[in-house]
C-alpha cells in the first residue's frame, strides 16, 4: 500500500528536494522549530528581537516594487493596533491570487527591521479555521523549498503525512541505541522520542525527544569515524622515514629562498615524529591562505624522497596543479629531481611516457588532479599523498588513497578553509591536526572596506589608480543555481560595464557554466598578466596565486556566505602590496547582513570567521552545512549549539571501540547493525510494514 496523500509525483518531489524515499526517512525529517501556536501577537507589539510569531488581520493591497534581480511585491498587513509590510521576492503572479485582500488571516513569519521599519518576508497565512489546536500548543515546522511547497508539500502537509505514518506503526520502533548506551545516558526510547519530536505530549518530552535523537546522529557519527581510525591503527602499518638525507638537507642549505617560520618549522617536525612510529600518518595541516603550506608539503616529501619513496601532491583544478607543479619545480631546482604533472588534458603521448616512469619509481614527484588517484596510476612505492583544498576529502575518499601502496602512503591533507572545532571533529575527526597559526613575515593584511552600490562612482576612480600602478583586480559575482539565468546576466553586464569604465585595460571573465578549457585558458589570460581585470564568480575561490592582483570587489556581498567571503578575499594580498577587499551590497540590509558584513571588515582571522559563520546561520540552513564543507547532512544536531553532546558522543564511541575494536561483540552487535545501515543507506520505499 502507497501511503495516503504521497502519489507517485508528490514522492519524486520528496526524494528530490530532501532525499526523502521511504516512511522512515519521513519520520527522520524533523522539525527545524516549533511555535507557540497558543498566542497571536499585535502589530504593535512587534519588537527587534523576536522570533517566529503569529498575527491575526487583513491585507489591504498589493504592489510590486523595484527592478531587475531587486523586484519584489509588497502588500500591507494590519490588525486594529497597527500594520506592517510583507514583501516576496519569489511567486509574485501567484501571492495575490493564493492570499486575498480583505480576508482575515492567521499570519506566521519572523519581523525583520528594515532601517527604521519592520517587515515580514514569505510569511505564511491560513484562513482562521485550519488553525492548529495541539496538546500543548506548541507546533513543529518543517522545512520546504519552492519546488516543494509549488507541490503543496508545505510544513503542513507534511506534518500529516507523518501524522498517518505514525498512526500506521502499531508496534514500537525498534530501538537503534544498545541497552548499554542507553542505560549510560538515560536517552528515552526511539519511538517515545520519535512521536515527541513531532508531536510534543510537554516541553518536556520535546527536550528529552530532541536530546535522544542528537545524541543518537552524532553518536554513530563519531562511531563511524573513530572505527576507521582504529581499523587502520589495528590493521595497517605504516611506512617509516627514520632518514633525513641528501634531498631534504641539500633543500635546506642551498634552495629554501627564506627563512621558515615558527608554525611551519613545529608542523615538519609534528609530520616527522608521525612518520616515525610504524603507524600510517594521516593528518590534517589548517592553515590560513598565504600561510605557506606549500613549503611544508615540499618538506615532507622530500623525507619521503630521502627514505627511497615517490611523494604525490594532488589538487582540485588543473591550474592549481600546473601551479604546484611550477613552484615546486622551482624550488626543487639542481636537486636532481624528477618532477611530473598529470591532469585531466595531459596528452595521451605524455602521459603515456609518464605512466611507466611513475611505476618504475623514476619519477619521485607525481603532481595532478584527480587523475593521479585512478586506478590506471600505479607508483613504484608511494611514501606520501598530500591532498591540497579539498574541503570535502572525507574517509571514504582518503581510503581509496592507501591503497596506492601495499603498505599505505601517508596522507597529508592541507586546507585554507578554516574548520571550527566541532566540524573538524565530524568531518576529520579521524586526523590528527597541525595548525600554521602565523603569516610568514612581512605581509600586510588586507583591507576590507564595506560601500553601497549606491554609491560606486567614487569606488571606479580609485581602482583606476591601482591599476596605473600596475596592479590587477578582481570582480567577482554571486552565482548560484536557484537565480542562475539573472545572475549569469548580472555578471556578462558587469563585464560589458566593466570594458566601458576601462577602455584602456584588458578585462576577461570566467565562471562556472563556461566549458573547462575556456575556463582554463580565459583565467590564464589573468594569471599571465595579459588581463588586468577579471570578472568572476566563485570559481576563482581556491588556490589561484597571482601575487600582483592586490583589489578584489565583490558584487552583491550580502548573499555569499562568510567563509566564502574569506576565502575570495585570501586571493589577494597574496604579495608586498597592500590589498583592498571591497564588499559592495545594497543600502538596505537585514540586521544580521550587516553584522556579517562588519566580521568581515573588522577581522582577518579565518578562526574567528568561521565560528562566528556558524553561528549566525540558523539549524534549518541546509545551504549552509553544505557550504561549510561537511559532506553529509546533520538531520537534527547544529554543530555551533551542540558541542557538549558530541563530545559526549565521542567519549561513549570511544569508550566503546577501546574495549572491542571491531565491534566484535555481542552486546555492540546492534552497534554493527546500524552503522551499516547507515553507511549502505539501505532504503525501504514508500510501502507501510503492516
Ligand atoms: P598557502 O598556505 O595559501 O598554500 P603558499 O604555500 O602558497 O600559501 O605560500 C604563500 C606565499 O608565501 C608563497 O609565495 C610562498 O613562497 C611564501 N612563503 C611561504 N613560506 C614563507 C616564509 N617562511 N617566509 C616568507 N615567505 C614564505
Ligand atoms: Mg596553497
Amino acid at each position: 500500500m502507497y501511503l495516503p496523500g504521497v502519489g507517485p509525483k508528490k514522492a519524486e518531489v520528496l526524494r528530490k528536494e530532501i532525499n526523502v524515499v521511504s516512511w522512515e526517512d519521513m519520520i527522520y525529517y524533523f522539525p527545524y522549530k516549533y511555535i507557540d501556536r497558543s498566542k497571536i501577537f499585535k502589530v504593535r507589539e512587534i519588537n527587534g528581537n523576536m522570533p517566529y510569531i503569529q498575527l491575526k488581520g487583513k491585507i489591504s493591497g498589493y504592489q510590486a516594487v523595484g527592478e531587475g534581480s531587486g523586484r519584489r511585491l509588497t502588500a500591507t498587513f494590519s490588525d486594529d493596533t497597527g500594520s506592517i509590510e510583507l514583501v516576496w521576492f519569489r511567486m509574485l503572479k501567484q501571492i495575490p491570487e493564493m492570499y486575498k485582500v480583505g480576508t482575515e488571516y492567521i499570519l506566521f513569519g519572523k519581523p525583520t527591521l528594515f532601517g527604521h521599519r519592520f517587515n515580514i518576508a514569505h510569511p505564511e497565512l491560513e484562513t482562521e479555521n485550519k488553525f492548529y489546536e495541539g496538546e500543548v500548543g506548541v507546533q513543529g515546522q518543517y522545512n520546504t523549498t519552492e519546488r516543494m511547497k509549488n507541490a503543496f508539500l508545505h510544513s503542513r502537509a507534511l506534518q500529516k503525512i507523518i501524522t498517518k505514518i505514525l498512526e500506521n506503526i502499531k508496534t514500537p520502533l525498534p530501538e537503534t541505541l544498545s541497552k548499554d548506551i542507553i542505560d549510560k545516558t538515560h536517552v528515552i526510547p526511539l519511538d517515545e522520542a520519535i512521536r515527541n519530536i513531532h508531536f510534543p505530549k510537554s516541553a518536556d518530552l520535546l527536550r528529552k525527544a530532541q536530546y535522544r535523537l542528537k545524541f543518537e546522529e552524532l553518536f554513530y557519527l563519531q562511531l563511524n569515524i573513530l572505527r576507521v581510525t582504529k581499523y587502520r591503527e589495528k590493521r595497517l602499518g605504516g611506512l617509516l622515514f627514520t632518514k633525513v638525507g641528501d634531498y631534504f638537507n641539500n633543500f635546506y642549505k642551498y634552495n629554501l629562498p627564506f627563512e621558515l617560520t615558527n608554525a611551519q618549522k613545529r608542523v615538519v617536525r609534528e609530520i616527522r615524529q608521525d612518520t616515525n612510529t610504524g603507524k600510517q600518518m594521516n593528518r590534517l595541516l589548517q592553515g590560513d591562505v598565504g600561510s605557506g603550506k606549500t613549503l611544508v608539503a615540499l618538506l615532507s616529501i622530500l623525507l619521503s624522497l630521502d627514505n627511497g619513496f615517490q611523494g604525490a601532491i594532488m589538487a582540485p583544478t588543473e591550474i592549481l596543479a600546473t601551479q604546484h607543479y611550477e613552484t615546486i619545480r622551482e624550488l626543487t631546482a639542481g636537486l636532481g629531481i624528477e618532477v611530473a604533472l598529470l591532469t585531466g588534458s595531459t596528452k595521451k603521448k605524455v602521459r603515456e611516457t609518464i605512466l611507466p616512469k611513475v611505476r618504475s619509481g623514476e619519477i619521485q614527484i607525481l603532481i595532478g588532479t584527480h587523475a593521479l588517484i585512478e586506478d590506471t596510476v600505479e607508483f613504484g612505492n608511494l611514501g606520501l599523498i598530500i591532498v591540497d583544498e579539498q574541503h570535502r576529502f572525507g574517509v571514504a575518499q582518503r581510503a581509496k588513497l592507501w591503497k596506492k601502496n601495499t603498505v599505505p602512503p601517508h596522507v597529508l591533507v592541507m586546507t585554507a578553509t578554516p574548520i571550527p572545532r566541532t566540524l573538524a571533529m565530524t568531518v576529520y575527526g579521524d586526523l590528527d591536526v597541525s595548525v600554521i597559526d602565523e603569516l610568514p613575515p612581512g605581509r600586510k593584511p588586507v583591507k576590507t572596506y564595506h560601500v553601497y552600490s549606491e554609491k560606486r562612482r567614487n569606488l571606479y576612480e580609485s581602482v583606476r589608480k591601482q591599476l596605473q600602478e600596475g596592479r590587477q583586480v578582481y570582480i567577482v559575482y554571486p552565482l548560484i543555481e536557484e537565480s542562475e539565468k539573472m545572475d549569469l546576466k548580472n555578471l556578462t553586464e558587469g563585464f560589458e560595464t566593466t570594458k566601458q569604465i576601462y577602455p584602456e585595460y584588458n578585462v576577461c571573465m570566467v565562471h562556472g557554466k563556461m566549458k573547462p578549457a575556456e575556463k582554463e585558458a580565459e583565467m590564464q589570460k589573468f594569471v599571465s598578466g595579459e588581463t588586468q581585470i577579471m570578472v568572476a564568480t566563485t570559481v576563482i575561490e581556491v588556490g589561484v596565486n597571482v601575487p600582483n592582483a592586490s583589489v578584489m570587489i565583490i558584487e552583491n556581498a550580502e548573499r555569499f556566505g562568510l567563509s566564502q567571503l574569506h576565502q575570495l578575499r585570501g586571493r589577494v594580498g597574496r604579495g608586498a602590496d597592500q590589498s583592498l577587499c571591497i564588499l559592495l551590497t545594497r543600502y538596505e540590509l537585514s540586521e544580521n547582513t550587516r553584522k556579517r558584513i562588519a566580521i568581515m571588515t573588522e577581522t582577518n582571522d579565518g578562526f574567528v570567521i568561521a565560528e562566528e559563520d556558524l553561528k549566525l546561520r540558523g539549524p534549518g540552513d541546509i545551504d549552509g552545512t553544505q557550504q561549510s564543507g561537511v559532506a553529509f547532512n546533520l538531520k537534527i544536531a547544529n554543530l555551533s549549539q551542540d558541542g557538549q553532546i558530541l563530545s559526549q558522543a565521542r567519549d561513549l564511541a570511544r569508550d566503546i571501540l577501546e574495549a572491542d575494536p571491531l565491534l566484535e561483540k555481542f552486546q555492540n552487535g546492534l552497534l554493527k547493525q546500524q552503522l551499516d545501515k547507515l553507511n549502505t543507506g539501505h532504503k525501504m520505499g514508500w510501502f507501510m510494514i503492516s
